[in-house]
């Protein structure tokens, strides 16, 4: 019997961390995740898939570590052993960066160096895989439409100058060392599981917290801003692919179709069976419900505006477009998106109108709802 293959993910915890170890589970890996110490409990992503450690045949771990700290990473990895490891851990948010740049560089950067750096001083570099969390936020002030893997970089926050340095420790540590390591420069991917305070799952969270009556109004930035957003499933399907060539190379990830931000907020909406009408230039626009249809929606009316700027969720620098050319991937590797950004956007608000009936029923009998996370990010 061939011994099963070994992954370690770092942001196992994070979205594509949480859909990366169903699917190495699925393969018949033996999946390993590093995990941050919280006050709070902080694996509802992967709880579904976590095996009490009691239980025998055990296939998925997990280990408190931090990518701030080497010697814990060096140790993990000398328990782990990995044939691959995917670097998916990240203070990812663009905005939070502006805020929190040193700690960004810390954790996205050095945090990637310190991993690298683990598998060479622990002689494993000629036998252990690595992918890197690259990203589109490299291309910040497009040079070039739409982007590919020659596109030269432009980044426009702390979180991708800290990226673009693990992008290209990267490739150092392949030339080097020769060591198999790879950068996927993924576009936005999004899913039910995308963190509360990105721009998609604020809108589909926010709609469907507004269709029952549960908020009143979505306040958000820059609507004109254009992304190419894709499925977390399909990318983490393609990061796995990547380390199962014959040679490491780079690739962009990406659907190659893009859409406002606008768009998304009136997908959304149609979703939840409210159509809407923007109106007003500025700080002034509005999007107002031009017309219900279906149950969904039985709290609101027509006339209601429900989504408004609010100019701090402007940032100090924008990336005002983002579109990717998968063409590399497509041919080399075979990989081609299979859901829709309509198609996921649907799928984020069912999956979130359902929680919001949750909430409005336990409102409806008493109980205190906490939406402690309205409108942030
Ligand atoms: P998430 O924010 O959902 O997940 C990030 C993960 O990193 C979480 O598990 C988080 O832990 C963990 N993490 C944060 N700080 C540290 C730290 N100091 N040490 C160890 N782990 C840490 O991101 P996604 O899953 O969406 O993205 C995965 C990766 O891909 C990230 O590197 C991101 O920057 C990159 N990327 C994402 C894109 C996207 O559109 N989703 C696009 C391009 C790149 P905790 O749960 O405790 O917070
Ligand atoms: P990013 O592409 O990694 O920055 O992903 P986000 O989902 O955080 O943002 C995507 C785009 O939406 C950016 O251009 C933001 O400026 C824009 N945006 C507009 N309003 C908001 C908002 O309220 N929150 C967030 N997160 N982004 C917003």
């Amino acid at each position: 019997m061939t011994q099963a293959k070994v992954a370690l993910i770092t942001g196992v915890t994070g979205q594509d961390g949480s859909y990366l170890a169903e699917l190495l589970l699925e393969k018949g890996y033996e999946v390993h995740g590093i995990k941050r110490r919280a006050s709070s409990l902080n694996t509802e992503r992967v709880d579904h898939i976590y095996q009490d450690n009691h239980e025998k045949n055990q296939k998925f771990f997990l280990h408190y570590g931090d990518l701030t700290d080497s010697s814990n990473l060096t140790r993990i990895l000398k328990d782990v052993q990995p044939d691959e490891v995917y670097n998916l851990g990240a203070q990812s948010h663009v905005a939070v960066s502006f805020e929190c740049p040193e700690y960004t560089a810390d954790v996205d950067a050095m945090g990637t160096l310190r991993l690298l750096e683990a598998i060479r001083f622990l002689g494993m570099e000629k036998t252990t895989k690595f992918y890197q969390a690259s990203t589109s936020e490299l291309y910040g002030e497009v040079q070039e439409i739409p982007q590919k893997e020659t596109t030269p970089f432009h980044p426009r926050s702390p979180y991708a100058v800290a990226k673009m340095y693990a992008y290209w420790i990267v490739v150092n540590y392949r030339e080097s060392y020769g060591m198999y390591a790879c950068n996927g420069i993924l576009f936005n991917h999004e899913s039910p599981r995308r963190g509360e305070t990105f721009v998609t799952r604020k809108i589909t969270r926010a709609i469907a917290n507004i269709s029952q009556g549960l908020e009143s109004c979505l306040y958000l930035g820059n609507m004109d801003a254009l992304r190419d957003w894709g499925h977390a499933k399909d990318y983490v399907r393609m990061q796995w692919m990547m380390l199962q060539q014959d040679v490491a190379d780079d690739f962009v990830i990406a659907t190659g179709k893009q859409i406002s931000v606008r768009e998304f907020v009136s997908l959304s909406a149609k979703e939840a069976g409210v159509e809407l009408e923007f109106t007003g230039e500025g700080l002034e626009e509005v999007a107002i419900i031009k017309s219900i249809t279906g149950d969904n929606a039985q709290a609101l009316n027509v006339g209601d505006v429900i989504v408004r700027v609010d100019p701090r969720y402007f940032r100090p620098a924008e990336v005002e477009t983002l579109l990717g050319d998968p063409s590399k991937a497509k041919e080399k590797l075979g990989w081609v998106p299979q859901i829709t950004v309509e198609e996921m956007c649907a799928e984020m608000v069912q999956n979130d109108l359902s929680k919001a009936k949750q909430h409005a029923l336990l409102k409806a009998h008493g109980h205190s709802v906490a939406m402690s996370i309205e409108n942030q990010g």
